[in-house]
């Protein structure tokens, strides 16, 4: 994997600067691979010049609610108008998605010009899903208000993507480095033992805010505090904060995008009382920096671009 576009990173509903769920993985084959599909994705797709539809081969679905799902017979739609396509697309998720697909290309008369694979997961049931284009696939159950999965991609030719200078720093030079990038542990002369920490890698993860944990919980979410906690846990080198609640501005204009009227009543209530709870993505960050000290932690936008290390 190369690097990881943010498309859409507001939760729900979109706002003034974030559509809905998206996001996509390029591959060092130069082809995407795309995690959910809210409505209006393609318009992002259209103004990204790193996600070229063209390229687009396997597209993950983790739930069904509309803000992940939406946006997709309208993106496969728009495929067809784009030339022949010698491969499929590939669509993983949750059983309905195939109900909902074929339902919606039916009744709206979509013509495929291509072959539409769709694959549909068993609630609660982790499967692997086999190599494509040399990337192990696997889906994994998650907890949420209906069936959701994430997905583990990982790559079966495993470059050696190792700083030679780091590693000869800690004493693993010459054939000792293709022997840890091969995931194999290495033994030094002093007897210490080095494995490639997996955990170097940047990590995602999802965030609806700082709201109290009960009402997180309760929607199947979870805060910026319990991610910066899962960070730590697993000693992540960088945590990005996406699918933000519309409630949080972006800290421009000092309030939400998009704020219902209960919300702001809310607010108002809260910082009366003197709570510290939080109105924007920077306050989100802080809190979940505060979880996980020695971890970099960012919040994605629309269009971010993250390399993998
Ligand atoms: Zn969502
Ligand atoms: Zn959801």
């Amino acid at each position: 994997m190369d690097r990881i576009v943010f498309l859409g990173t507001s939760a729900g509903a979109p706002t003034r600067t974030r559509n809905v769920t998206s996001h996509c993985v390029l591959t060092r084959a130069g082809r995407v691979w795309m995690l959910d599909c809210g409505e209006g994705t393609q318009h992002r797709v259209l103004a990204c010049d790193a996600v070229k539809p063209t390229r687009i081969d396997v597209i993950l679905i983790t739930h069904t609610h509309g803000d992940h799902l939406l946006g997709l017979p309208g993106l496969l739609s728009s495929l067809s108008l784009g030339g022949n396509r010698a491969k499929p697309v590939r669509v993983f998720g949750p059983v309905g998605v195939k109900r909902f697909l074929e339902t919606a290309i039916e009744v709206t008369d979509a013509f495929l010009t291509y072959k539409l694979e769709i694959t549909e997961l068993t609630p609660g049931e982790a499967r692997e899903l086999g190599i494509i284009d040399g990337i192990k696939l696997s889906a994994h159950p998650l907890v949420h208000r209906v069936p959701c999965f994430g997905y583990v991609l990982e790559e079966t030719v495993n470059e050696p993507r190792i700083d030679p200078a780091k590693a000869a720093s800690i004493g693993v030079t010459g054939k000792l480095i293709g022997q840890l990038a091969r995931g194999d542990p290495v033994t030094l002369a002093d007897g210490t033992v080095v494995t490639f920490d997996q955990a170097e890698n940047a990590m995602c993860s999802c965030t609806s805010g700082a709201m109290s944990p009960e009402m997180a919980v309760g929607r199947g979410h979870s805060t910026s505090t319990m991610t910066g906690a899962f960070a730590k846990a697993i000693e992540a080198k960088k945590l990005i904060l996406t699918h933000f609640s519309s409630r949080y501005s972006d800290g421009k204009a000092g309030q939400a995008d998009s704020e219902p009227a209960a919300f702001a009543a809310t607010r108002e209530t809260t910082s009366a009382a003197g709570s510290a709870e939080v109105t924007d993505i920077a306050g989100l960050v802080a809190e979940a920096q505060a979880a996980c000290p020695d971890t970099e932690v960012v919040a994605a936008s629309d269009f971010a671009i993250f390399t993998i290390d």
